[in-house]
């Protein structure tokens, strides 16, 4: 049986230049765009029930650049687009904090990637086995969360996918490498 086959227990996916464009701290949703492909991506997760959860850093928060609250509007927003063509968001999750950060957010926590912590948040909320988890990013440090945790890996090409590949200097590799969410998911449920 190829490791493909494997039931899949969840999908985790970064969100910046994952599901919509990279923008630098995003935080303004009207800057909100999908990246190409994503939300048929996310809905083919959907229809196999396969869990669609959403890992991501916004040290934004931390840094001062928005406030925390900003966030869930962004996330409402980004369902909105996502409902628009029938996919969704399972649960978001997200670190708001940076070793160098300010007030409450200043913080060397377990959350921020390329630490798993918010893998290991939602395996508790989700029931899942890492082991049958797949994380999909578009940089190192995404991929580095997903092997402290023990899932497969697929770096993307979109967002910092490319840089990231071009200047690869990690002990580790990414499981699969894809053009895109769409590709990566394609890539997964292939048989
Ligand atoms: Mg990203
Ligand atoms: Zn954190």
């Amino acid at each position: 049986m190829s490791k493909r086959s494997t039931a899949i227990a969840a999908v985790f996916l970064d969100r910046d230049g994952v599901i919509n464009e990279e923008v630098e701290y995003l935080s303004d949703s009207s800057k909100l765009r999908l990246v190409p492909g994503s939300a048929r991506a996310i809905r083919l997760l959907n229809e196999r029930a396969i869990p669609v959860i959403v890992v991501t850093n916004q040290s934004g928060v931390a840094r001062g650049y928005y406030p925390e609250s900003r966030i869930a509007h962004l996330h409402h927003a980004l369902d909105e687009s996502l409902k628009d063509e029938g996919a969704h968001i399972d649960r978001f999750y997200y670190c708001p904090h940076h070793p160098e950060g300010l007030g409450k957010y200043r913080i060397d926590c377990e959350c921020r990637k390329p630490k798993p912590g918010l893998l290991h948040e939602a395996a508790k909320d989700f029931s899942l086995n890492l082991k049958n988890c797949i994380i999909i990013g578009d940089k190192a440090s995404d991929i580095g969360a997903g092997i402290a945790a023990g899932c497969r890996t697929i770096l993307v090409m979109t967002g910092y996918g490319k840089k990231e590949l071009a200047s690869w200097n990690q002990p580790f590799q990414p499981g699969h490498v894809a053009e895109d969410l769409q590709g990566s998911v394609e890539w997964l449920l292939r048989d």
